[in-house]
Protein backbone atom coordinates (compact mmCIF):
# COMPACT_ATOMS: atom_id res chain seq x y z
CA UNK A 1 0.00 0.00 0.00
CA UNK A 2 1.06 3.19 -0.99
CA UNK A 3 0.57 6.30 1.76
CA UNK A 4 -0.33 9.30 -0.37
CA UNK A 5 -1.20 12.86 0.78
CA UNK A 6 -2.71 15.85 -1.72
CA UNK A 7 -2.38 19.21 -0.89
CA UNK A 8 -4.64 21.20 -3.12
CA UNK A 9 -7.04 18.11 -3.19
CA UNK A 10 -10.10 20.34 -4.19
CA UNK A 11 -8.60 21.84 -7.37
CA UNK A 12 -8.37 20.88 -11.10
CA UNK A 13 -5.14 18.40 -10.36
CA UNK A 14 -6.17 17.69 -7.10
CA UNK A 15 -9.34 16.39 -8.49
CA UNK A 16 -7.71 14.76 -11.23
CA UNK A 17 -5.03 12.91 -8.89
CA UNK A 18 -8.69 11.69 -7.17
CA UNK A 19 -10.07 10.75 -10.00
CA UNK A 20 -6.98 8.15 -10.74
CA UNK A 21 -6.72 6.97 -6.92
CA UNK A 22 -10.48 5.95 -7.00
CA UNK A 23 -9.55 3.80 -9.80
CA UNK A 24 -7.31 1.75 -7.85
CA UNK A 25 -8.50 2.39 -4.00
CA UNK A 26 -6.93 -0.73 -2.71
CA UNK A 27 -3.26 -0.26 -3.75
CA UNK A 28 -3.55 3.52 -2.00
CA UNK A 29 -4.00 4.25 1.94
CA UNK A 30 -4.92 8.04 1.63
CA UNK A 31 -3.23 10.18 4.85
CA UNK A 32 -4.57 13.80 4.29
CA UNK A 33 -5.99 15.71 1.95
CA UNK A 34 -6.02 19.74 2.36
CA UNK A 35 -8.06 22.11 0.73
CA UNK A 36 -8.73 25.89 0.52
CA UNK A 37 -11.85 27.19 1.13
CA UNK A 38 -14.27 23.94 -0.37
CA UNK A 39 -15.66 22.38 2.40
CA UNK A 40 -18.24 20.13 0.43
CA UNK A 41 -15.92 19.17 -2.00
CA UNK A 42 -12.98 18.25 0.48
CA UNK A 43 -15.40 16.24 2.85
CA UNK A 44 -16.68 14.44 0.18
CA UNK A 45 -13.41 13.66 -1.48
CA UNK A 46 -12.11 12.56 2.44
CA UNK A 47 -14.94 10.21 2.98
CA UNK A 48 -14.85 8.68 -1.05
CA UNK A 49 -10.97 7.83 -0.30
CA UNK A 50 -11.52 6.72 3.47
CA UNK A 51 -8.72 9.46 4.35
CA UNK A 52 -7.34 9.88 7.60
CA UNK A 53 -6.74 13.30 7.71
CA UNK A 54 -8.68 16.63 6.18
CA UNK A 55 -7.28 20.03 6.75
CA UNK A 56 -8.69 23.07 5.35
CA UNK A 57 -6.66 26.29 5.14
CA UNK A 58 -9.42 28.95 6.11
CA UNK A 59 -9.33 28.69 9.71
CA UNK A 60 -13.26 29.62 9.75
CA UNK A 61 -14.31 26.78 8.02
CA UNK A 62 -13.31 24.77 10.76
CA UNK A 63 -16.24 23.87 12.40
CA UNK A 64 -17.94 23.65 8.82
CA UNK A 65 -15.57 20.87 7.73
CA UNK A 66 -16.17 19.28 11.24
CA UNK A 67 -19.74 18.93 11.04
CA UNK A 68 -19.38 17.64 6.91
CA UNK A 69 -17.19 14.92 8.55
CA UNK A 70 -19.07 13.98 11.97
CA UNK A 71 -19.46 10.00 12.41
CA UNK A 72 -16.42 9.52 9.72
CA UNK A 73 -13.40 9.30 12.00
CA UNK A 74 -11.52 11.28 9.49
CA UNK A 75 -9.43 13.72 11.42
CA UNK A 76 -10.47 17.70 10.95
CA UNK A 77 -7.91 20.81 11.43
CA UNK A 78 -7.90 24.27 9.79
CA UNK A 79 -5.78 26.91 9.64
CA UNK A 80 -2.64 27.68 7.29
CA UNK A 81 -0.63 25.64 10.44
CA UNK A 82 -3.39 22.86 9.73
CA UNK A 83 -2.31 22.65 6.04
CA UNK A 84 1.69 22.81 7.16
CA UNK A 85 0.55 19.18 9.42
CA UNK A 86 -1.30 17.84 7.36
CA UNK A 87 1.86 17.82 4.75
CA UNK A 88 3.76 16.66 7.99
CA UNK A 89 2.18 13.64 8.30
CA UNK A 90 3.88 10.41 7.45
CA UNK A 91 3.30 9.59 3.68
CA UNK A 92 5.23 8.10 0.31
CA UNK A 93 4.17 10.19 -1.91
CA UNK A 94 2.73 14.09 -1.55
CA UNK A 95 0.57 15.57 -4.19
CA UNK A 96 1.81 19.08 -4.16
CA UNK A 97 -1.13 20.99 -6.51
CA UNK A 98 -2.20 24.26 -4.14
CA UNK A 99 -2.24 27.25 -6.38
CA UNK A 100 0.61 29.88 -6.10
CA UNK A 101 3.69 30.51 -3.65
CA UNK A 102 1.30 29.20 -0.90
CA UNK A 103 2.36 25.75 -1.76
CA UNK A 104 5.94 26.46 -1.62
CA UNK A 105 6.26 25.58 2.66
CA UNK A 106 4.10 22.65 2.49
CA UNK A 107 5.60 20.97 -0.44
CA UNK A 108 9.47 21.50 1.77
CA UNK A 109 7.57 19.76 5.06
CA UNK A 110 6.03 16.98 3.19
CA UNK A 111 9.66 16.34 1.75
CA UNK A 112 11.70 17.03 4.80
CA UNK A 113 9.08 14.31 6.13
CA UNK A 114 10.05 11.55 3.74
CA UNK A 115 7.61 11.93 0.76
CA UNK A 116 8.39 11.68 -2.91
CA UNK A 117 6.86 14.84 -4.03
CA UNK A 118 4.85 15.10 -7.16
CA UNK A 119 4.92 18.45 -8.85
CA UNK A 120 2.34 20.00 -10.02
CA UNK A 121 3.13 24.09 -7.90
CA UNK A 122 5.45 25.18 -10.32
CA UNK A 123 5.30 28.49 -8.38
CA UNK A 124 7.85 26.16 -5.72
CA UNK A 125 10.40 25.84 -8.67
CA UNK A 126 10.59 29.02 -9.65
CA UNK A 127 10.47 30.59 -6.11
CA UNK A 128 13.29 28.18 -4.61
CA UNK A 129 14.20 25.33 -7.15
CA UNK A 130 17.80 25.61 -5.32
CA UNK A 131 15.69 24.74 -1.84
CA UNK A 132 13.57 22.44 -3.42
CA UNK A 133 16.50 20.38 -5.17
CA UNK A 134 18.82 20.76 -1.39
CA UNK A 135 15.56 19.58 0.81
CA UNK A 136 14.87 16.88 -1.58
CA UNK A 137 18.77 15.75 -1.72
CA UNK A 138 18.89 16.45 1.91
CA UNK A 139 15.70 13.04 2.73
CA UNK A 140 16.53 11.48 -0.15
CA UNK A 141 13.44 11.67 -1.83
CA UNK A 142 11.69 12.46 -5.14
CA UNK A 143 10.89 15.57 -6.68
CA UNK A 144 8.87 14.02 -9.68
CA UNK A 145 7.86 16.93 -12.45
CA UNK A 146 4.05 16.69 -13.11
CA UNK A 147 3.81 19.70 -15.04
CA UNK A 148 2.84 18.22 -18.55
CA UNK A 149 5.71 19.77 -20.21
CA UNK A 150 7.99 18.91 -17.51
CA UNK A 151 6.82 15.18 -17.01
CA UNK A 152 7.46 15.13 -20.91
CA UNK A 153 11.32 16.11 -20.65
CA UNK A 154 11.67 14.15 -17.74
CA UNK A 155 10.33 11.09 -19.75
CA UNK A 156 11.91 11.54 -22.62
CA UNK A 157 15.69 11.96 -20.46
CA UNK A 158 15.02 8.82 -19.03
CA UNK A 159 17.42 6.22 -19.76
CA UNK A 160 19.84 9.39 -21.72
CA UNK A 161 23.01 11.22 -20.53
CA UNK A 162 22.24 14.62 -19.86
CA UNK A 163 25.32 15.59 -21.06
CA UNK A 164 24.24 14.70 -24.32
CA UNK A 165 21.41 17.57 -24.33
CA UNK A 166 21.68 20.38 -26.90
CA UNK A 167 18.54 21.93 -26.44
CA UNK A 168 14.77 21.49 -24.85
CA UNK A 169 11.61 22.87 -26.25
CA UNK A 170 8.51 23.08 -24.20
CA UNK A 171 5.51 23.88 -26.34
CA UNK A 172 2.73 26.30 -25.73
CA UNK A 173 -1.11 26.73 -26.90
CA UNK A 174 -0.57 30.60 -27.15
CA UNK A 175 -4.10 30.63 -25.26
CA UNK A 176 -6.84 32.12 -26.73
CA UNK A 177 -5.51 35.66 -27.81
CA UNK A 178 -2.39 33.95 -30.03
CA UNK A 179 -3.29 35.80 -32.97
CA UNK A 180 -4.60 39.35 -31.25
CA UNK A 181 -2.75 42.56 -32.13
CA UNK A 182 -1.75 44.68 -28.65
CA UNK A 183 -4.51 47.08 -28.81
CA UNK A 184 -7.10 43.68 -28.74
CA UNK A 185 -4.91 42.51 -26.11
CA UNK A 186 -5.44 45.38 -24.10
CA UNK A 187 -9.29 44.77 -24.02
CA UNK A 188 -8.99 41.74 -22.74
CA UNK A 189 -11.60 40.87 -19.71
CA UNK A 190 -10.64 38.03 -16.80
CA UNK A 191 -14.27 36.45 -18.41
CA UNK A 192 -12.39 35.86 -21.57
CA UNK A 193 -9.29 35.09 -20.48
CA UNK A 194 -10.87 32.16 -18.22
CA UNK A 195 -11.09 29.68 -20.96
CA UNK A 196 -8.51 28.06 -22.01
CA UNK A 197 -8.98 26.31 -26.22
CA UNK A 198 -7.33 22.99 -25.03
CA UNK A 199 -7.00 22.37 -21.35
CA UNK A 200 -9.44 22.07 -18.31
CA UNK A 201 -7.15 23.86 -15.76
CA UNK A 202 -8.10 25.85 -12.24
CA UNK A 203 -8.79 29.70 -12.90
CA UNK A 204 -5.44 31.49 -11.92
CA UNK A 205 -3.16 28.75 -14.65
CA UNK A 206 -5.84 29.06 -17.47
CA UNK A 207 -5.40 33.39 -16.77
CA UNK A 208 -1.90 32.33 -16.85
CA UNK A 209 -1.52 30.63 -20.00
CA UNK A 210 -3.72 33.40 -22.01
CA UNK A 211 -1.05 36.27 -20.97
CA UNK A 212 1.83 33.85 -21.16
CA UNK A 213 2.79 34.01 -17.63
CA UNK A 214 2.23 30.28 -17.31
CA UNK A 215 4.81 29.27 -20.34
CA UNK A 216 7.38 32.06 -18.32
CA UNK A 217 7.02 30.24 -15.01
CA UNK A 218 7.58 27.12 -17.32
CA UNK A 219 11.01 28.44 -18.63
CA UNK A 220 12.03 28.53 -15.24
CA UNK A 221 10.94 25.49 -14.01
CA UNK A 222 12.93 23.73 -17.03
CA UNK A 223 16.12 25.22 -16.01
CA UNK A 224 15.70 24.48 -12.34
CA UNK A 225 14.36 21.09 -12.68
CA UNK A 226 16.97 20.43 -15.82
CA UNK A 227 20.01 22.29 -15.09
CA UNK A 228 20.80 23.71 -18.54
CA UNK A 229 21.64 26.65 -19.90
CA UNK A 230 19.09 29.59 -20.51
CA UNK A 231 19.96 29.19 -24.47
CA UNK A 232 19.63 25.92 -24.33
CA UNK A 233 15.49 26.63 -23.38
CA UNK A 234 13.33 27.40 -26.39
CA UNK A 235 9.46 27.47 -26.43
CA UNK A 236 7.22 27.00 -29.76
CA UNK A 237 3.64 27.68 -30.14
CA UNK A 238 1.89 24.43 -30.98
CA UNK A 239 -2.15 25.45 -30.95
CA UNK A 240 -2.58 21.76 -30.68
CA UNK A 241 -1.48 20.71 -27.68
CA UNK A 242 -0.10 17.71 -28.58
CA UNK A 243 3.70 17.85 -28.45
CA UNK A 244 4.03 18.79 -24.97
CA UNK A 245 7.74 18.92 -24.95
CA UNK A 246 11.02 17.88 -27.14
CA UNK A 247 14.32 16.90 -26.16
CA UNK A 248 17.57 17.60 -28.69
CA UNK A 249 20.89 15.61 -28.08
CA UNK A 250 24.20 16.72 -29.75
CA UNK A 251 23.77 14.42 -32.32
CA UNK A 252 20.58 16.10 -33.63
CA UNK A 253 18.23 13.60 -32.89
CA UNK A 254 15.31 15.08 -31.15
CA UNK A 255 12.87 13.05 -28.98
CA UNK A 256 9.18 14.31 -28.35
CA UNK A 257 6.97 13.63 -25.99
CA UNK A 258 3.29 12.85 -27.29
CA UNK A 259 -0.17 12.96 -25.60
CA UNK A 260 -3.97 14.24 -25.25
CA UNK A 261 -4.22 17.21 -23.15
CA UNK A 262 -5.60 15.46 -20.11
CA UNK A 263 -3.18 15.85 -16.92
CA UNK A 264 -3.81 12.30 -15.69
CA UNK A 265 -1.42 11.18 -17.96
CA UNK A 266 1.69 13.33 -16.57
CA UNK A 267 -0.42 12.64 -12.91
CA UNK A 268 -0.33 9.13 -13.17
CA UNK A 269 3.25 8.63 -14.32
CA UNK A 270 4.13 10.40 -11.21
CA UNK A 271 1.53 8.71 -9.34
CA UNK A 272 3.26 4.94 -10.12
CA UNK A 273 6.68 5.87 -11.11
CA UNK A 274 8.98 4.22 -11.30
CA UNK A 275 6.01 1.59 -12.91
CA UNK A 276 3.77 2.18 -15.61
CA UNK A 277 0.67 0.97 -15.06
CA UNK A 278 -2.04 0.34 -17.49
CA UNK A 279 -4.51 3.62 -16.80
CA UNK A 280 -8.20 3.69 -18.54
CA UNK A 281 -7.20 7.25 -19.99
CA UNK A 282 -8.44 8.36 -23.64
CA UNK A 283 -6.02 7.00 -26.33
CA UNK A 284 -4.42 9.45 -28.55
CA UNK A 285 -5.55 9.28 -32.46
CA UNK A 286 -3.41 10.81 -34.74
CA UNK A 287 -5.31 10.72 -37.69
CA UNK A 288 -8.25 12.33 -35.82
CA UNK A 289 -5.37 14.80 -34.98
CA UNK A 290 -4.78 15.21 -38.48
CA UNK A 291 -2.13 17.87 -38.28
CA UNK A 292 0.49 20.04 -35.71
CA UNK A 293 1.42 23.46 -36.50
CA UNK A 294 4.24 25.57 -34.96
CA UNK A 295 5.54 28.91 -34.75
CA UNK A 296 7.49 31.02 -33.20
CA UNK A 297 6.39 33.24 -30.00
CA UNK A 298 6.06 36.77 -30.12
CA UNK A 299 7.97 38.03 -27.05
CA UNK A 300 6.56 41.62 -27.87
CA UNK A 301 2.98 40.85 -28.02
CA UNK A 302 3.71 38.43 -24.80
CA UNK A 303 6.59 40.43 -22.69
CA UNK A 304 5.33 37.80 -19.72
CA UNK A 305 7.77 35.46 -21.83
CA UNK A 306 10.50 37.76 -22.07
CA UNK A 307 10.81 38.65 -18.48
CA UNK A 308 11.29 34.84 -18.04
CA UNK A 309 14.53 34.85 -19.67
CA UNK A 310 15.77 38.08 -17.98
CA UNK A 311 14.85 36.28 -14.45
CA UNK A 312 17.08 33.00 -15.82
CA UNK A 313 19.50 35.74 -16.32
CA UNK A 314 19.17 37.31 -12.82
CA UNK A 315 19.21 34.25 -10.86
CA UNK A 316 19.45 33.95 -7.15
CA UNK A 317 15.14 34.96 -5.68
CA UNK A 318 14.46 36.46 -8.70
CA UNK A 319 12.21 33.46 -10.02
CA UNK A 320 10.11 34.50 -5.95
CA UNK A 321 9.55 38.24 -7.12
CA UNK A 322 8.77 37.08 -10.98
CA UNK A 323 5.99 35.08 -9.24
CA UNK A 324 4.91 36.82 -6.37
CA UNK A 325 4.99 40.23 -8.43
CA UNK A 326 3.14 37.97 -10.74
CA UNK A 327 0.05 36.59 -8.76
CA UNK A 328 -0.52 40.30 -6.88
CA UNK A 329 -0.81 41.51 -10.52
CA UNK A 330 -3.27 38.61 -11.61
CA UNK A 331 -5.48 39.32 -8.65
CA UNK A 332 -5.67 43.03 -9.72
CA UNK A 333 -6.65 41.96 -13.63
CA UNK A 334 -9.27 39.21 -11.88
CA UNK A 335 -10.58 42.12 -9.69
CA UNK A 336 -10.59 44.40 -12.76
CA UNK A 337 -8.14 46.71 -11.53
CA UNK A 338 -5.85 46.66 -14.18
CA UNK A 339 -5.64 45.39 -18.04
CA UNK A 340 -4.59 42.22 -19.52
CA UNK A 341 -1.29 43.83 -20.72
CA UNK A 342 -0.98 45.77 -17.25
CA UNK A 343 -0.18 42.32 -15.92
CA UNK A 344 3.46 42.04 -17.91
CA UNK A 345 4.23 46.01 -17.17
CA UNK A 346 3.74 45.51 -13.26
CA UNK A 347 6.21 42.38 -13.03
CA UNK A 348 8.84 44.21 -15.39
CA UNK A 349 8.59 47.62 -13.60
CA UNK A 350 8.59 45.54 -9.75
CA UNK A 351 11.38 43.49 -11.25
CA UNK A 352 13.35 47.11 -12.57
CA UNK A 353 12.72 48.60 -9.29
CA UNK A 354 14.31 45.51 -7.61
CA UNK A 355 16.99 44.33 -9.33
CA UNK A 356 18.37 47.50 -11.58
CA UNK A 357 21.35 49.02 -9.76
CA UNK A 358 22.26 47.80 -6.52
CA UNK A 359 19.93 45.37 -5.50
CA UNK A 360 19.45 44.85 -1.90
CA UNK A 361 17.84 41.42 -1.66
CA UNK A 362 20.20 38.19 -0.79
CA UNK A 363 20.06 36.30 -3.59
CA UNK A 364 21.12 33.11 -1.41
CA UNK A 365 18.27 30.41 -1.59
CA UNK A 366 17.47 29.92 1.95
CA UNK A 367 13.44 30.32 3.24
CA UNK A 368 13.73 33.66 4.99
CA UNK A 369 15.77 35.05 1.58
CA UNK A 370 12.90 33.97 -0.60
CA UNK A 371 10.29 34.30 1.66
CA UNK A 372 11.46 38.29 1.98
CA UNK A 373 12.03 38.28 -1.90
CA UNK A 374 8.37 37.24 -2.25
CA UNK A 375 6.99 39.69 0.11
CA UNK A 376 8.83 42.47 -1.36
CA UNK A 377 7.59 41.39 -4.82
CA UNK A 378 4.20 41.64 -3.75
CA UNK A 379 4.78 45.12 -2.24
CA UNK A 380 6.34 46.72 -4.85
CA UNK A 381 3.90 45.05 -7.51
CA UNK A 382 0.91 46.41 -5.63
CA UNK A 383 2.90 49.96 -5.77
CA UNK A 384 3.19 49.66 -9.07
CA UNK A 385 -0.77 47.88 -9.85
CA UNK A 386 -1.65 51.50 -7.96
CA UNK A 387 0.06 53.69 -10.12
CA UNK A 388 -1.15 52.16 -13.23
CA UNK A 389 -4.66 51.74 -12.50
CA UNK A 390 -4.41 55.76 -11.46
P1 LIG B 1 -6.98 25.18 -8.71
O1 LIG B 1 -7.23 26.63 -8.53
O2 LIG B 1 -7.96 24.36 -9.44
O3 LIG B 1 -6.76 24.51 -7.27
C1 LIG B 1 -5.91 25.08 -6.32
C2 LIG B 1 -5.94 24.29 -5.03
O4 LIG B 1 -5.18 25.01 -4.04
C3 LIG B 1 -7.32 24.11 -4.46
O5 LIG B 1 -7.35 22.89 -3.75
C4 LIG B 1 -7.44 25.30 -3.49
O6 LIG B 1 -8.41 25.12 -2.50
C5 LIG B 1 -6.04 25.28 -2.91
N1 LIG B 1 -5.61 26.55 -2.34
C6 LIG B 1 -5.72 27.78 -2.88
N2 LIG B 1 -5.15 28.69 -2.08
C7 LIG B 1 -4.68 28.02 -1.00
C8 LIG B 1 -3.98 28.42 0.18
N3 LIG B 1 -3.65 29.69 0.43
N4 LIG B 1 -3.63 27.47 1.07
C9 LIG B 1 -3.95 26.17 0.85
N5 LIG B 1 -4.61 25.74 -0.24
C10 LIG B 1 -4.96 26.66 -1.15
O7 LIG B 1 -5.54 25.07 -9.36
P2 LIG B 1 -4.96 23.93 -10.34
O8 LIG B 1 -5.31 22.59 -9.80
O9 LIG B 1 -5.27 24.27 -11.72
O10 LIG B 1 -3.40 24.16 -10.16
C11 LIG B 1 -2.70 23.73 -8.99
C12 LIG B 1 -1.21 23.86 -9.24
O11 LIG B 1 -0.84 22.99 -10.31
C13 LIG B 1 -0.79 25.27 -9.68
O12 LIG B 1 0.48 25.52 -9.18
C14 LIG B 1 -0.74 25.16 -11.21
O13 LIG B 1 0.16 26.07 -11.77
C15 LIG B 1 -0.25 23.73 -11.36
N6 LIG B 1 -0.61 23.10 -12.63
C16 LIG B 1 -1.92 22.92 -12.97
C17 LIG B 1 -2.28 22.33 -14.16
C18 LIG B 1 -3.70 22.06 -14.49
O14 LIG B 1 -3.98 21.41 -15.50
N7 LIG B 1 -4.66 22.50 -13.71
C19 LIG B 1 -1.25 21.90 -15.12
C20 LIG B 1 0.10 22.07 -14.67
C21 LIG B 1 0.39 22.66 -13.46
P3 LIG B 1 -9.97 25.56 -2.66
O15 LIG B 1 -10.36 25.36 -4.10
O16 LIG B 1 -10.65 24.63 -1.71
O17 LIG B 1 -10.05 26.97 -2.25
MG1 LIG C 1 2.33 23.09 -18.23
Amino acid sequence: MKRVSILGATGSIGQNTIDLIRRDKSNFDVVALTGGCNVALLAKSAIELGANHAAIADDRLYNDLKDALSGSGIGVSAGRQAIAQAAAMPADWVMSSIVGAAGLEPGLIAMSNGADLALANKESMVAAGGLMKATAAENNVLILPTDSEHSAIFQALMGQSRSAVERVIITASGGPFKDWSNAELATVTPDQAMVHPNWSMGTRITIDSASMFNKGLEVIETKEFFEIEDSQIEVVIHPQSIIHALVGFHDGNLLAHVGPPDMRHAIGFALYYPDRKPLPLNRLELTKIGRLDFSEPDYNRFPALKLAYDVLELGGVAGAVYNAAKEVALDAFIARQIGFLDMAEAVDRTLHRLFAGACELNKDQNLDNILHADNMGRKIGREEIQALSA
